[in-house]
């Protein structure tokens, strides 16, 4: 089972890839949080890709691909894996199909969180994010329990600087230039599941399942 997951920042990626990993028993493989792990190691690649999160652009395509395929072979999961930000680019999409086909695997899904521009804005706004699991919160819509604290570890949460107007911005620019072109190439493909992702998180959640399983009428 090897699943991707697209859809612009704020669309419930993350949080949606989380649910449908652990239901599905899968492996939940996000980019994004592996740049921050590694720009709070403060290594040489941390370094590096911390400047171009900063500016709300993409990593160069050159060391995402290497670090997700590196991340994909040690995969621990016999089940599969669910993608959470990568691919961004039809590099990117490209070199992971190749790689795939090398092992004698390829994608089976992409599925498409689908969000308008304006609620995407309204989500990134107020977003909070757990400085330890990660689990995204809403100052409105998602509070947390307890002001501050995540309320599956009890860690702090934090905004991401990213997050800030004018990154966001910068963020969705870069998302309708260079990823949105993926729904096409995944639709073409005939891999695209697409789901309205403006209700709550669980309506959403259970769409998804159901889109993927054999129940809903998926494959799995
Ligand atoms: P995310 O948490 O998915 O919003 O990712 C945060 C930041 O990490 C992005 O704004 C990019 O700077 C970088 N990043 C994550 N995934 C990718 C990718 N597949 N290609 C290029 N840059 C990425």
């Amino acid at each position: 089972m090897r699943i991707v997951l697209l859809g612009a920042p704020g669309s419930g990626k993350g949080t949606q890839a989380a649910v449908v990993a652990q239901r599905l028993g899968i492996d939940h493989i996000a980019s994004g949080d592996l740049f921050r792990e590694a720009a709070n190691r403060g290594d040489e690649l941390g370094q590096e890709v911390k400047a171009y999160m900063e500016k709300g652009l993409l990593v160069p395509d050159e060391v995402v691909i290497k670090m997700i395929l590196e991340r994909l072979s040690a995969s621990d999961s016999a089940r599969g894996f669910i993608l959470d930000g990568f691919p961004r680019t039809l590099e990117q999409a490209e070199a992971l199909d190749r790689s795939l086909e090398q092992s004698e695997g390829k994608i089976e899904k992409a599925v498409y969180i689908k969000v308008s521009t304006e609620e995407l804005v309204k989500r990134l706004g107020g977003r909070l994010i757990c400085r330890n699991c990660q689990t995204p919160y809403h100052e409105i819509s998602s509070p947390p329990k307890v002001a501050g604290r995540c309320d599956l570890c009890g860690d702090e949460l934090y905004r991401r600087p990213d997050d800030a107007p004018q990154t966001v911005r910068k963020r969705l620019e870069v998302y309708f230039a260079e990823t949105a072109p993926l729904i096409a190439y995944y639709r073409e493909a005939g891999k695209l599941v697409e789901i309205n992702g403006e209700r709550g998180i669980e309506e959403v959640g259970e769409e998804l399942i159901a889109a993927l399983t054999k129940e809903g009428g998926g494959d799995f």
